[in-house]
């Protein structure tokens, strides 16, 4: 068994490609965006934001000692969900609250820290497949297959759109744009592991790609580089 690791920027598509990879070939899929969300939701549920766009990083160093987040296959459903000191947040998570607060928790040393020793740790076994910012770079640098995700801005935004309103979600297209040119910008600009592409990933712009058509490359990827 190998390890894959999927990167790139925001709503691109990544955990889809991830998913339905990991459905396929029986491996273990890992979403550590939503650990870095359960620790946003976390940090907006005890008030930890302040008025000026601080955070209260000490209370949240205290209460994250205290914290499990745990991803669960849900038999039922037939998807990951992610528990929060046992609690099911899988919806929580994905509102655009979270989504404007992620990419501030998510840049805090600390914070990495912790969310990459419990990322490493599930990755040590093999026969996963972990979709991030830095998983190819920084939490599985030796990681089989690597793959960096990327698609035109209005894609994404499009996308990212239809998902959220789907979900009852009241947003406008020009929130969601803005929201992911601000996480990117931030993602790519912090100081601890920024995304960038690791330098053995292959590329795969899904602009103009059907979903059959990127697991069918992604497949093809996995045999050669397992020798499955
Ligand atoms: O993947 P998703 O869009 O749910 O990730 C939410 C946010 O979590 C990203 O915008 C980024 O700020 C952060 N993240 C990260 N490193 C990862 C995964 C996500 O910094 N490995």
């Amino acid at each position: 068994m190998i390890t894959i690791t999927f990167d790139g920027y925001s709503s691109c598509g990544k955990s889809t490609m991830a998913k339905s990879l990991a459905a396929k070939i029986g491996y273990t899929f890992v979403d550590t965006g939503a650990m870095y969300r359960a620790v946003t939701l976390l940090a907006l549920r005890n008030n930890l934001f302040g008025i000026d766009g601080s955070i209260d990083e000490i209370k949240l160093q205290q209460l994250l000692a205290d914290t499990t987040i745990m991803q669960q296959y849900n038999p039922q459903l037939s998807k990951v969900e992610t528990l929060l000191n046992g609690e099911n947040v899988e919806g929580e998570i994905r509102t655009m609250n979270v989504s404007q607060h992620v990419s501030q928790i998510a840049a805090l040393p600390f914070v990495r820290t912790e969310m990459v020793k419990q990322q490493q740790a599930m990755g040590r076994k093999g026969g996963i497949v972990m979709d991030g910012r830095d998983i190819g770079t920084t939490v599985l640098p030796d990681a089989e297959m690597k793959i960096f995700v990327t698609a035109s801005p209005e894609v994404r935004a499009k996308r990212r759109y239809l998902e959220l309103t789907a979900q009852g979600q009241e947003v406008t297209i020009e929130e969601v744009m803005q929201n992911l040119e601000q996480r990117d910008y931030i993602d790519s600009h912090r100081e601890v592991s920024p995304l960038r592409q690791a330098d053995d990933a292959v590329v795969l712009d899904n602009t103009n790609l059907t979903r059959d058509e990127q697991l069918a490359m992604l497949l093809a990827l996995y045999h050669q580089r397992s020798n499955d």
